[in-house]
C-alpha cells in the first residue's frame, strides 16, 4: 500500500495539495489546519502533491 506523509512542521495548510490530488487523498484538519492523508491507500504515486506543495512537506512512497 502506498504510504503518504506529511511534515506536520512544513505543512501551513495552504490546500494545494488537496486541490491536486486526483483522488482525494487530502482532508485539512485542525486549527490551524494541517492536511491529513486521510486515503493513502487510494494514492496514485503521481507525485503531484510532492512536486506541487510550496513548502516541500510531503512524501510518497510504495
Ligand atoms: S500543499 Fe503542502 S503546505 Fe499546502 S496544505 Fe498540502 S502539505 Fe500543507
Ligand atoms: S502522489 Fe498523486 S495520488 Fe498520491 S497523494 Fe499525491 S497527488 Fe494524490
Amino acid at each position: 500500500m502506498p504510504e503518504v506523509i506529511v511534515d506536520h512542521e512544513k505543512c501551513t495548510g495552504c490546500g494545494t495539495c488537496v486541490e491536486v490530488c486526483p483522488v482525494g487523498v487530502f482532508e485539512l484538519q485542525g486549527d490551524p489546519p494541517k492536511s491529513v492523508p486521510v486515503k493513502p491507500e487510494e494514492c496514485l504515486l503521481c507525485e503531484a502533491c510532492v512536486s506541487q506543495c510550496p513548502e516541500e512537506a510531503i512524501t510518497v512512497k510504495e
